[in-house]
């Protein structure tokens, strides 16, 4: 089919939920093509979630053997892949137990139902959450996003839901009372603009949840899954949560989630009371564990950590010599660039000299470059990046 019969039957039979006109047909590692045949260097990764870079050998390898053995049995069954996935999960944070989904929304959903079914019995059923934190877009996870914006025309919120301000511990602890049963958090703001905790906010959380006898919830879904150079990003901050939510990463590409609980929670969540059809499939979890592999096997982490090093250095070499650049931040491969009001013309710019990056914020560029790229294909992105900014 054509280009413009395809967007004559996008017009036509999607809904316009989305702002978008480019045709992408094909990926590989740090790099897509669109349907002419233009090359552009990929530093979105599908918002995050192909993370080792498009159509990593060890997970389509994975994908085709798991596609001609076993799709999908339902979770009246055990599926042999889930329980390995699980364990490597386990492995690489805090020995907890997994709830599979499919999307960040439904992790987080589950995370809230857990805190809730948690709380109830000593009347604690309220979240806190953050001011310009994005949880999801469906209504519970809207109902903890503490950006108006998206909440807009879909009132009334659901009930139950407070906002303190991110990286303020005062702003919380004012909010706590004997109804709370939870505080929920991204170690890293993703959408809000890329913009990690400071080590006194997250392990003052802790302290501070551990003294009320609340649990403390990680969003981990943007953040996670090796985006800053550890497999979870509360990892660099030595503390732990008592749950939390991934997604994006997990299955590089394959829809696949999870929540992760502290085994001494284990019981909270009883046969029958929580479900979702899809979740962990053998097929998406022959991702999940192909992806684990590359951790494990790869050098993933590693790199992912100095490639972030790498472009922080080169893009604050850049702000010296272009003063839109307000500020770069992040942590590992997960990088904001605050722009102030030139967010548009440059993210257009980019994307006219072949390079795709992300907003974030009102005033943020985001880059979020495959954990595998390259110090060459890194040169490559920074000098179209420097070509958009002059
Ligand atoms: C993307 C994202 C979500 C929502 O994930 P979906 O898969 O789109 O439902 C939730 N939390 C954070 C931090 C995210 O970045």
């Amino acid at each position: 089919m054509n280009k413009d019969e395809i967007m004559s039957l996008q017009d036509q039979y999607v809904l316009h939920t989305y702002n978008r006109d480019t045709i992408l047909v094909r990926g590989e590692g740090s790099y897509v093509w669109d349907i002419d045949g233009r090359k552009y260097i990929d530093l979105t990764v599908g918002i995050g979630v192909c993370n080792l870079g498009h159509c990593y050998p060890r997970v389509t390898k994975a994908l085709q053997e798991q596609a001609a053995k076993l799709l999908h049995v339902s979770n009246l069954f055990i599926n042999e892949l889930q329980p390995q996935l699980a364990a490597k999960i386990a492995k690489h944070s805090f020995g907890g137990k997994v709830f599979f989904c499919n999307s960040g929304a439904e992790a987080n959903e589950g995370l809230i139902k857990f805190a809730r079914k948690w709380g109830n019995p000593n009347g604690r059923n309220e979240i806190i959450a953050m001011d310009n934190s994005f949880h999801g877009r469906t209504l519970a996870t809207l109902a903890a996003t503490g950006r108006a914006k998206y909440r807009a025309g879909f009132q009334p919120d659901m009930q139950g839901f407070q906002f303190a301000t991110f990286n303020d511990l005062e702003s919380v602890k004012a909010l706590i009372s004997d109804k709370t049963a939870a505080v929920i958090c991204e170690p890293v703001q993703g959408e809000g603009g890329v913009i990690p905790a400071t080590k006194d906010f997250l392990v003052g959380l802790r302290k501070l949840c551990d003294e009320k006898g609340i649990l403390l919830l990680f969003d981990e879904v943007q953040c996670g899954m090796g985006r800053t150079g550890r497999a979870f990003a509360h990892q660099h901050y030595g503390i732990e949560p008592d749950a939390m939510s991934m997604a994006k990463a997990l299955g590089n590409g394959v829809p696949l989630a999870a929540f992760e609980v502290q085994q001494k929670y284990a019981d909270v969540l009883q046969p029958g009371m929580h479900a979702s059809t899809f979740g962990g499939t053998p097929i998406a979890c022959s991702a999940g564990l192909a992806v684990f592999d590359a951790f494990d096997y790869d050098g993933v982490l590693d790199n992912a950590t100095q490639m972030g090093e790498y472009f922080r250095t080169k893009l604050n070499a850049l702000k010296e010599k272009y003063p839109v650049i307000r500020e770069v931040r992040g942590l590992g491969c997960m990088i904001g660039v605050d722009v102030g009001d030139s967010v548009k013309a440059i993210f257009s710019a980019c994307r006219a000299n072949g390079l795709l990056v992300l907003t974030a914020g009102e005033t943020a560029i985001r880059l979020m470059p495959a954990l595998t790229i390259t110090k060459e294909t890194a040169d490559e992105a920074l000098a179209l990046f420097e070509k958009a900014l002059a």
